[in-house]
């Protein structure tokens, strides 16, 4: 979506202003708390123009911000006016803005409900005669129409398309997931059938050059068993996609596949000297699952954190229990009253360019030079499967990274 920080930002500051001149104008400075009312109008309408500012791209372009700004102006800006004794017109016309730009679909049909409050403001404003009472309060007032309905539709289309673009990005990742699961099978049946031979040409490599004294000949050997092993760890990789489809489903306990996961890494954290911040461990996590797969998918994130830290880094993994989903498209398939464990793996190594945020759950995708663009493809898969998801984020190269898995709880209450 197109960078809105300087048109939110325009916007809202002719808005604030435009409020500020109607009060100034209206309420009479000897009337009780002026001075109180004037500098609250300020403060709370002034605050979002500094949120604007400061908010992080991700999060002035997510729909939740531009609703809640919507929703905060459209509160505030009714207390003004309320406050400038406006008249009960211009509010009821004002909440008819609201309400319209609200449900409105188009930037069009926002237009047209802002014509025809305006047409209503003009026809309750004139007295018989044509004549306008108090002509400067006629303009602000009409200024203020224009205002609220440019920046009400706006954030209202804004808001519209960051959640369509928000559910279009799910649903994509659910078809990712769906031809995951069709390849798997596939490339596992295929996988099993070079398997065979694989294992022969390594062997046979392996006993050519035990045999030979050609030292020309020991090092192409050498060559080909180190490609074979290559291909033996993809191999790898490629049937246990295969074998995700195959899950066996028991209660289970998540914080102990997390353990397993980290002794099965224990010998690279050492090698690396890794540093490990856990937290929620210590106690059960009783989820409905497959217990060898979920210490796969840990495996596979904890085993991106490990590359990805520096010598020394330290990665955190903290596990607890929650009923509010992290976005609401964690909601798939899980009733918003279903506890669930959020398993956090966050580490300080090289993070990840926004640009690859978008593919890094697609199969093959990898930046690495030996690496598959399996692992992540995989964790999701088995996720997935067990009604859960994960979500990545990451502040940028250099910045660390973050991978978020939720997984529906057996039972117990959040906390
Ligand atoms: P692979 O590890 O074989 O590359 P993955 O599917 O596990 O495949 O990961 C895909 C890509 O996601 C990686 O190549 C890397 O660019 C990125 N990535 C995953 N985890 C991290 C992390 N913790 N920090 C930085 N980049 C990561």
């Amino acid at each position: 979506m197109p960078d809105r920080r300087s048109s939110y930002f325009a916007f809202q500051g002719l808005f604030l202003s435009v409020l500020l001149l109607i009060f100034i104008y209206d309420v009479p400075r000897h009337g009780p708390d002026w001075y109180e009312r004037f500098a609250s109008l300020v403060l709370i309408l002034g605050s979002p123009l500094v949120l604007i500012r400061i908010i992080s791209p991700k999060a002035l372009s997510s729909w939740g911000f531009q609703a809640a700004l919507f929703v905060g102006d459209a509160a505030v800006a009714s207390v003004a006016l309320q406050w400038a004794q406006a008249g009960a017109n211009l509010y009821l016309i004002y909440v008819l803005l609201i309400f319209g730009t609200a449900l409105s679909r188009s930037l069009l049909q926002s237009l047209f409900i802002a014509l025809v409050s305006s047409i209503l403001f003009i026809a309750k404003s004139y007295r018989p005669g044509f004549a306008i009472a108090r002509p400067t309060g006629f303009w602000l007032q009409f200024l203020f129409i224009w205002v609220a309905a440019s920046l009400m539709a706006l954030l209202s289309a804004d808001a519209e398309r960051a959640q369509s673009e928000e559910r279009r990005s799910y649903e994509k990742r659910l078809v990712d997931a769906e031809r995951l699961s069709s390849l798997g099978q596939m490339a596992a049946e295929v996988a099993h059938k070079i398997k065979g031979p694989l294992t022969t040409i390594m062997v046979n490599a392996e006993y050519a050059s035990a045999k030979t004294r050609a030292p020309g000949l020991a090092k192409v050997l050498g060559e080909i068993r180190e490609e074979a092993a290559r291909c033996g760890e993809i191999l790898k990789d490629v049937l246990s996609l295969g074998r995700i489809e195959e899950l066996d489903l028991d209660p289970t306990d998540l914080a102990q596949c997390v353990r397993s996961a980290l002794r099965a890494a224990g010998p690279q954290i050492r090698k690396f000297r890794l540093k490990i911040e856990e937290s929620g461990l210590e106690s059960s996590a009783r989820v409905v699952g497959d217990k060898t797969m979920l210490a796969q998918a840990v495996s596979a994130l904890l085993q991106n954190a490990i590359e990805a830290s520096p010598h020394g880094g330290i990665i955190r993994i903290k596990l607890n229990k929650s009923r509010r989903p992290l976005m609401r498209r964690d909601a798939w398939k899980i009733s918003l009253q279903d506890p669930f464990y959020r398993l956090t793996i966050e580490d300080s190594g090289n993070g990840i360019d926004p640009e690859h945020l978008p593919n890094l759950f697609k199969p093959f995708f990898t930046t690495k030079k030996d690496g598959t663009g399996l692992g992540l493809a995989g964790a999701l898969r088995i996720i997935q499967k067990h009604r859960g998801t994960i979500e990545a984020a990451s502040l940028g190269p250099g910045l660390g990274a973050r991978f978020v898995v939720t997984i529906p709880a057996l039972d117990g209450k959040a906390s």
